[in-house]
């Protein structure tokens, strides 16, 4: 057995092998340790009084499942190894095979996904200068390839997708140019898969035999040679793993990455737009907000509308039309979103039944909802958006409806081999069998009141276990007036039990015939699955239709809530939104009512949108709220405003100043400048760029003096800028306005009211030239010493007869270079002396005295400096 179980072990290095024997999986070795430690469970060990004992552990094969998730959830990988013949058939040792590999990227049941999200596995492959990424949800068939050049694009579309599993070529992790690639996959299950696999010729061979086809020009993917090679590759690894052809992919779906508004995984978390951005849950983000779809597949279709917005005003507007007439048509919209709720989640069922893991209950499930079509599609007569209509047949899915109805017993139970699922009146052969073992029911009954008479005994039974099969059970005081028939097989304590000859008999056609039953009905179900199988592509139209239908209704539901208005779209670059406000914040703030905004960009005038005010004014939000209404609009949902105008934009850039990004670890001055550099090479004319208090990382006059220029470039970028809403702290920017043809200024109010400031968060035109820092930071709770002192000191350096105000006078005209540039210090010479000498410190070599002294050193220093 070992030695079979070596054998097998032997071709699933990294996979923890459940091996099956008996009523249990067990598992060896090191697999044995590391799922009794993960999955807390006993490790025993086989051959235990030999010199080496064999390290063991199991669970029980009907629990399985919670098993192998828990040890998916922990990032490792499960091959299931059933006995593929009947032991008792056997001939000698069992033939055992592994049958399935589950990993994270290739889950199909139910329990154990999330349903309103995808599961996807992607591949990632290389050929000459492009990358292919090709990605699979296994659990809903939904199949798509891509490529591009562009190396950061890989990693915001991996990160769009949010993979469970990657899947990439060995060679690829030796090379440099991948090497940040592979940095950025750290949160996902990497797989490298030989070389080979991902070669062009292979894979596109493997794709033309999964689809049973000729050329891929159908799919638009012939020359995609990078696309193909990925996508040839995820094929190749799901047969590997499931072991089985899937037949349950209606096709691919090739996509360029320009078709779609693109948003970068920073600016997507920094929008909060499906993940908190502290949390990494879904609490406070837009999808929050917008799904309250009511079945699963519009849950799923309404992440990927918010991954994938569009750009072509057509398919946009077609979206508002079906969304604006079930706003209008309320009732018709109850109705219909009451129909979807007794709608299962068809997608998911149709490929668990296709990949051969369903029950009968799942077929029922299948069939209660294939049921609620006509109804639906009733309902739905009541609109006339076009998106409403469902332009295929629904006669097949009828009829396959009703040969579920008449084959399958809505009580059937969850496992499929012991039989019991099959209506009566549905196989005539199946009917006998059953009838066989119901009356032998009253055939035992008989039994038992014939042999009382016979015997005299009234306690005597006729009774049935596992191990003995039927016998009569006598108490063993009377077991002296059994007849002599009756053959003695077990002795108890208290009874003796018996077979007869009767008895062997009735037994082996009962038994045969439960038995017979139980394979009969199994390939009944085999066939009515078969069926299923055959529509499958039925049930995925008519999945994907009822998932937009949720989704638009959703949307209609939504903005009847939540007051939104349909946006007008145009592609003059013009977004101009009237009482605008901030989806997510509106419904989070409780304090105070959210007030709304206005704003206008356009590329003539007014392009380069600067806004001041002071912290917690409510700059951010209104810079967020723009681009979230931008995203909304484009994905075909109405927006949280009075009236909107919305530019088409191909990008949206955002870039949170360091100490704006609550992420950890994000926030080094570095990862801001290299994400300013992004912007500032890949905006376009038709991006809208969002900078929230850029420079705000490094020293004041560094942090200016670069927020300047990137304005200025902004607005000139490609000779033409970009629409861009840049918020900050530096008034000194608002001078930009004069200098710059289409830079607009706007602040955001405050009230100062008895030395304190109340904001009105109204974006109003004009620049501030104030902070109120020292008002907000007795808002904040400074206490008001500090606070009284540092309003002196802000008297003294505006009327410049602070020390420090001369000196910078001073710094200022020192260093004026040749060139005219100025370089601005803040701190002076001695200033910067004690600085340095603090950060040379090595605290941990001290020993308290030398600290102390040294503390004394600094202090006569810093005394001598004036204010
Ligand atoms: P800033 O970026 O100027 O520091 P934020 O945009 O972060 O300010 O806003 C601070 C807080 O003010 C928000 O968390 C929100 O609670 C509140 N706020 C912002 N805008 C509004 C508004 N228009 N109406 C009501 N409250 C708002
Ligand atoms: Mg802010």
């Amino acid at each position: 057995m070992l030695q079979q179980y070596l054998s097998i072990k032997e071709r699933y290095p990294d996979v923890l092998l459940f091996y099956r024997m008996g009523d249990f999986y067990e598992m060896f070795f090191e697999d044995a340790q590391v799922a009794s430690r993960v999955l807390e469970i006993t490790l025993t060990s086989r051959n235990k009084n030999q010199e080496s004992p064999v390290p063991m552990c199991g669970v029980p094969y009907r629990a399985a499942q919670g098993y192998i998730s828990r040890l998916i959830d922990n990032g490792y990988k499960v091959a299931i190894c059933d006995q593929v013949e009947d032991p008792k058939a056997a001939k000698g040792l069992v033939k055992r095979e592994v049958v399935r590999v589950v990993t994270p990227g290739m889950i199909i049941e139910d329990e154990l996904l999330d349903a309103k999200a995808n599961n996807f596995i992607l591949a990632v492959a290389c050929h000459n200068q492009l990358v292919g990424i090709a990605s699979l949800d296994i659990s809903t068939g939904m199949f798509r390839l891509t490529e591009t050049e562009d190396a950061p694009a890989v990693i915001d579309e991996i990160m769009r997708l949010a993979p469970r599993e990657v899947l990439i070529a060995e060679n690829l992790k030796a090379e440099d140019t991948f090497s940040v690639l592979f940095d950025s996959l750290t949160g996902f299950a990497v797989t490298s898969l030989d070389t080979k696999v991902f070669e062009f010729a292979r894979s596109r061979q493997r794709l033309l035999d999964q689809f049973d086809i000729l050329s891929l020009d159908g799919f638009g993917c012939e020359t995609l040679k990078a696309a193909v090679s990925a996508a040839g590759a995820l094929i190749y690894y799901v047969s590997e793993t499931q072991r089985q052809k899937i037949e349950h992919l209606d096709g691919m779906q090739t996509y360029s990455l320009g078709q779609f508004l693109i948003v970068d995984d920073q600016s997507r978390r920094n929008l909060e737009l499906s993940a908190n951005i502290r949390l990494g849950n879904r609490q406070g983000t837009l999808l929050s907000i917008l799904d309250q779809s009511v079945t699963a597949m519009g849950g799923r279709l309404l992440s990927d509308w918010l991954r994938y917005p569009l750009l072509e005003p057509d398919p946009i507007e077609g979206r508002y039309n079906a969304v604006a007439e079930a706003v209008e048509k309320i009732q018709i919209r109850k109705d219909l979103r009451n129909c979807l709720k007794s709608v299962q989640d068809i997608e998911r069922l149709g490929s668990k039944i296709a990949m051969g893991h369903a029950n009968a209950r799942d077929l029922t499930s299948l069939k209660k909802s294939i049921a609620t079509i006509p109804e639906l599609l009733g309902i739905l007569d009541g609109f006339s958006a076009e998106l409403y209509r469902y332009g295929q047949s629904t006669t097949p899915l009828t009829e396959l409806a009703e040969n579920i109805h008449r084959a399958i017993r809505e009580d059937a139970p969850p496992v499929i081999s012991d039989g019991g699922m099959i209506c009566e009146g549905f196989d005539d052969e199946l009917d006998e069998l059953i009838r066989i073992s119901r009356d032998g029911k009253g055939w035992l009954a008989e039994l038992e009141t014939k042999e009382r008479e016979a015997t005299g005994i009234n306690t005597l039974k006729v009774r049935f276990n596992k191990v003995f099969g039927y016998y009569i059970e006598v108490p063993r005081s009377q077991s002296k007036s059994v007849p002599d028939h009756y053959v003695r097989k077990q002795t108890l304590v208290n009874a003796e039990r018996y077979i007869t000859d009767d008895l062997k008999h009735f037994e082996s056609r009962v038994l045969n015939a439960q038995e017979q039953r139980a394979s009969l009905e199994l390939k009944i179900f085999s066939a009515i699955v078969g069926e299923v199988k055959a529509h499958h592509n039925d049930i995925l139209s008519l999945a994907r239709f009822i998932a937009q239908v949720d989704c638009l209704s959703t949307f209609a539901d939504v903005a009847q809530t939540n007051g939104y208005c349909r946006p007008t779209l145009n592609t003059e670059g013009v977004l101009d939104i009237r009482d605008g406000r901030h989806p997510v914040v509106e419904k989070l703030i409780t304090a105070e009512r959210f007030v709304p905004n206005s704003i206008r960009l356009d590329n003539q005038d007014d392009q380069v949108i600067i806004i001041t005010g002071p912290n917690m004014a409510g700059k951010s939000t209104v810079l967020r709220q723009v681009a979230l209404m931008t995203i909304m609009a484009q994905m075909g949902c109405f927006v949280p405003a009075k009236k909107a105008e919305i530019a088409i934009t191909d990008r949206i850039f955002t870039r949170v100043g360091a100490l704006d990004n609550l992420s950890a670890g994000q926030s080094t001055f570095m990862v801001e400048m290299q994400e300013t550099a992004n912007i500032l090479n890949n905006a376009t004319a038709n991006s809208l760029v969002i900078m929230d208090e850029i420079g705000r990382g490094t020293s004041t006059y560094d942090g200016l003096s670069i927020a300047w220029a990137v304005a200025e470039h902004l607005h000139n970028l490609n000779g033409m800028g970009t629409r861009t809403l840049f918020a900050t702290h530096y008034h000194e920017l608002t001078e930009l306005e004069q200098q710059l043809e289409r830079v607009k200024n706007y602040n955001i109010a405050v009230k100062e009211w008895n030395d304190t400031i109340i904001f009105l968060r109204k974006l109003v035109e004009g620049g501030t030239n104030r902070s109120y820092g020292i008002q907000v930071a007795r808002l904040a709770g400074i206490p008001e010493p500090v606070i009284k002192r540092s309003k002196a000191i802000l008297a003294q350096i505006e009327d410049g007869s602070h020390p420090k105000a001369v000196e910078k006078k001073k710094v200022k005209d020192r260093s004026k270079k040749k060139d005219g540039h100025v370089q601005l210090a803040l701190f002076s010479p001695m200033e910067r002396k004690l600085v340095e000498t603090l950060q040379m410190l090595d605290l941990s070599r001290m020993t308290p005295m030398e600290a102390m002294n040294l503390l004394n050193e600094l202090q006569n220093k810093a005394q001598t400096v004036v204010y």
